[in-house]
């Protein structure tokens, strides 16, 4: 499949935002589906460092406690599946673990390879990194080669756009490019286009869905709050925000409270 801007554009044109992003049409000719599977928002996996404002402390989960997390699941009998997984029983009907959870990583960190993929491998799990476009190889970010090892060891890797912009406020060309540059790129690097998109700062309209779509991704992650998933709203799958102060028996809470 080709990923032409000028085709986006006349077809974006042409049919206008709402058929593009298929409102509405799940229910003609589909089988509906409603399935409960958690997926956890995490950012840092590290230690805060010592000047750490109140957001940066929020978004930082210490490797401790993501130890504790997934030791939390595991023994309370969860199974960490892929986005992938999740979305073949969406639109598939292909059947999921017993008790299914998804980790996902934002903006791709250099603490998602040091510390995150260490311990989901040490306990035969499965994490989803968020990656942005134009910080790859930057200090602080992951390398283009860990990505790269990651992926081979069974980690999918996401695209986060390419500068983490508010894709909501700019023109489709830019959010096409936000969005197919970095696909681009993932593919260069890893082999692959990307599966999945996550929205930078959690921000989305209706022709920021349109450019994830027509650019070759199967589905689209939010930062709004929520367990459930329906295969006609694939492109705004909600999550689950993990703090530095959700300790294990508020992760089972949050993991529980839509059933
Ligand atoms: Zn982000």
């Amino acid at each position: 499949m080709k990923f032409s801007r000028r085709r986006f554009l006349a077809t974006a044109a042409a049919l206008g935002t709402q058929l593009l992003v298929g409102k509405g049409v799940a229910a003609q000719g589909r089988t509906y589906r409603r399935i409960h599977c958690p997926i956890l928002m995490y950012h840092y996996v590290d230690y805060p460092p010592e000047d750490a404002d109140a957001v940066r402390m929020d978004l930082t989960v210490t490797p401790e406690l993501f130890s504790e997390h997934l030791l939390h699941l595991q023994t309370f009998g969860y199974t960490s599946v892929t986005l992938r997984q999740l979305w073949d029983a969406l639109e598939k009907g292909r059947k999921l673990p017993p008790k299914p959870v998804i980790l996902t990583f934002d903006d791709g960190y250099d603490d998602a390879h040091q510390h995150a993929f260490p311990r989901l491998q040490e306990m035969d799990m499965v994490g989803t990194f968020f990656i942005i476009g134009n910080f790859m190889d930057q200090p602080g970010y992951l390398t283009w080669e860990q990505a790269l090892e990651m992926k081979k060891a069974g980690m999918e890797i996401g695209n986060h756009s390419l500068t983490h912009p508010d894709m909501s406020k700019m023109q489709p060309s830019d959010q096409f490019n936000e969005a197919n540059i970095t696909a681009d790129k993932i593919k260069e690097a890893l082999g692959e286009r990307p599966e999945f998109f996550c929205y930078p700062l959690g921000r989305y309209n209706d022709m920021t869905m349109n450019v994830v779509k027509q650019t070759g991704h199967l589905a689209a992650l939010t930062t709004a709050d929520g367990t459930l998933h329906f295969n006609g709203n694939l492109y705004r799958l909600t999550r689950v925000r993990v703090r530095n102060t959700t300790n294990p028996t508020a992760l089972e809470w949050l993991i529980n409270r839509w059933i």
